[in-house]
């Protein structure tokens, strides 16, 4: 596109940036290095903890990629693509985070050098996708097919759950995260996040953490005249108001005497009056609100024996419709005992110091359970919390796909050495790229030895002369260092975890590897993120 009088066109406007060719593939490259570095020491169960500190000033302590990497600050449009697979592979399948991002940052390493031998990238990228489309047939390969084992679902949970800082725990969280996920595996499509509520409790030792299976909810009853406890609860989910909406300004009521302001608030209170009715010829004693409940409804509820809560949120409306088998009822006048919901008690009662909560227990067949976490700080729920939701994640899978593989590197040392098999079979540069993409995968076994403190390469090798043996399952035993079979160990992981993880970091590295040409429009005035003060903003807009 050479000017045809020899004079430069200029297409961009002034003070954009550019980088092309090798030089924007280099800095590519060393955006999505630097951040696959920073979490590839908190890899596996030796991996260390990273304290992050935001803008506030307040610590989160973590050993958990996904995490590290949302809280990161990242300002290169690269490294947002790496963290975005870390995001993908979060949603997706809820572990394997660090994996996916240690796995494409070594991708881009391994296609660094083959750029500098002059192997165009494009070669490059079509090798990994060949070599991708392969790992994941031997993946599913090896996998092992656990349908109904429920001793396996408890192991799956514990591999998720291991270096999170919660060992001496891991036997009650793990029992808890396959309890939690078996039950809600019941409904056809389920979103964790709508139908497993964790409530986390300063004070109290972690042993006194349960699952319950129903609903906790952050509410006090309405009135003090209303029953505290009731059992063989019949609930009422009830979307709209019990409230007389106010008047808007606009209409105007003239009343003239006291006589008629009476019949007004009479009036009031009959339609008040009428509504209560409908609920109790339904059969109702529990009422959720999820708007107002006013003083005349609430004195007719509390005279009717019935417990109510009023402005319940949204989300937990529907987690206890999924609970108690409750409609949620738009109209109190049309309610039926059809659309109620049961179980054995609903309480209001204190936990901890904490204040009090109202409980809804003993939901047979509940298809949304609460967790409650007890745990001495904040900083240590939260991480107990974080290892709890990858334990529910993938036990969900393995309940509904049934398939796993061995962890501790086996399935990461099984796919280099049947992909370098197959390498052989082909010609070219491709088999370089094929061959690349082996060792980049097998990063995980030597990242898995390096930060328990074994000698790397010589675990590597160990590890491949098993595999040569047709030993598939040996995997690293983390307290000798030495292989040993990780099924016998329990070590165990979902095979999604896997497949999705390859998968991932290879459409992250495949796609940047693409990417010949940085065009960066100029800065404009920097705007404060949201959070942030425009006071801490010191720097001048150019
Ligand atoms: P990710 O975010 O990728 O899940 P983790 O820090 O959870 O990263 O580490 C996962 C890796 O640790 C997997 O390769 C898994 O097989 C391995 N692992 C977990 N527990 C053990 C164990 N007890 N022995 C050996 N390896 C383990
Ligand atoms: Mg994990």
């Amino acid at each position: 596109m050479a000017g045809l009088s020899g004079i430069p066109i200029i297409i961009l406007k002034e003070g954009s940036k550019r980088d092309t060719g090798k030089d924007a593939q280099r800095r590519n490259i060393a955006a999505a290095k630097a951040v696959a570095d920073s979490i590839r020491t908190t890899l596996g169960p030796k991996g260390m903890d990273k304290m992050l500190v935001d803008s506030m000033g307040d610590a989160t302590v973590t050993n958990d990629g996904a995490t590290i990497l949302r809280e990161l600050d990242v300002d290169n449009p690269v490294a947002k693509m790496i963290v975005e697979v870390a995001k993908a592979q979060d949603d997706e399948i809820g572990d394997g985070t660090t994996t996916a991002v240690i796995i494409a940052g070594e991708l881009l390493k391994k296609a660094e050098t083959l750029i500098d031998q002059n192997v165009h990238p494009t070669v490059i990228v079509s090798g990994y996708r060949q070599a991708q489309t392969k790992a994941q047939a031997i993946l599913k390969d090896m996998s092992i097919d656990v349908s109904g084992d429920s001793k396996t679902l408890t192991k799956i949970a514990q591999t998720a759950m291991t270096g999170k800082g919660i060992e001496l725990f891991m036997k009650k969280l793990s029992q808890i995260a396959v309890d939690a996920a078996t039950a809600v595996a019941k409904t056809e499509r389920v979103d964790l996040e709508e139908s497993v509520k964790i409530v986390k409790i300063t004070g109290g030792s972690i042993e006194d953490s349960e699952i319950n299976y129903g609903l906790v909810l952050e509410k006090e009853r309405l009135d003090p005249m209303m029953p505290k406890k009731v059992e063989k609860a019949r609930i009422l989910l009830l979307e709209g108001t019990l409230e007389i909406k106010k008047l808007s300004t606009d209409a105007k009521i003239t009343i003239t005497d006291a006589q008629e302001m009476a019949s007004f608030k009479q009036g009031e209170e009959k339609v008040m009056a009428d509504q209560v009715g409908a609920i109790v010829r339904a059969g109702a004693n529990v009422v959720f609100c999820q708007k107002g409940i006013g003083q005349a409804a609430s004195h007719y509820l509390a005279k009717n024996g019935i417990l109510a809560a009023r402005r319940v949120k949204d989300e937990d409306m529907k987690l206890l419709a999924l609970a108690t088998g409750a409609k949620i009822v738009g109209d109190v006048m049309t309610v039926t005992a059809k659309d109620l919901g049961s179980c054995k008690l609903v309480e209001e009662r204190k936990l901890g110091k904490d204040k009090n909560m109202i409980f809804v227990e003993g939901c047979t067949n509940a298809k949304a359970v609460s967790v409650i976490l007890h745990g001495s700080t904040e900083v240590f729920l939260d991480e107990m919390e974080r290892a709890l939701e990858d334990a529910l994640y993938v036990v969900l899978d393995v309940i509904r796909s049934g398939r796993i593989v061995p962890g501790g590197g086996a399935p990461e040392i099984r796919v280099a050495e049947k992909i370098r098999q197959y390498a052989t079979t082909l010609t070219g540069r491709e088999q370089l790229a094929v061959s690349a993409f082996a060792d980049a995968v097998e990063s995980i076994p030597l990242a898995l030895a390096e930060n328990a403190g074994f000698d790397p390469v010589n675990t590597l090798m160990a590890l491949r002369s098993k595999h040569q043996q047709g030993l598939q399952t040996y995997g690293l035993n983390i307290k000798t260092g030495d292989p040993s079979d990780m099924l016998a160990e329990g070590v165990v992981e979902p095979l999604k975890v896997k497949t999705q993880a390859i998968k991932s970091a290879t459409e992250a590295a495949t796609m940047i590897l693409r990417v010949d040409d940085v065009i960066a429009a100029k800065q404009e005035g920097l705007k404060p993120k949201p959070g942030q003060s425009p006071s801490d903003y010191t720097r001048p807009p150019y």
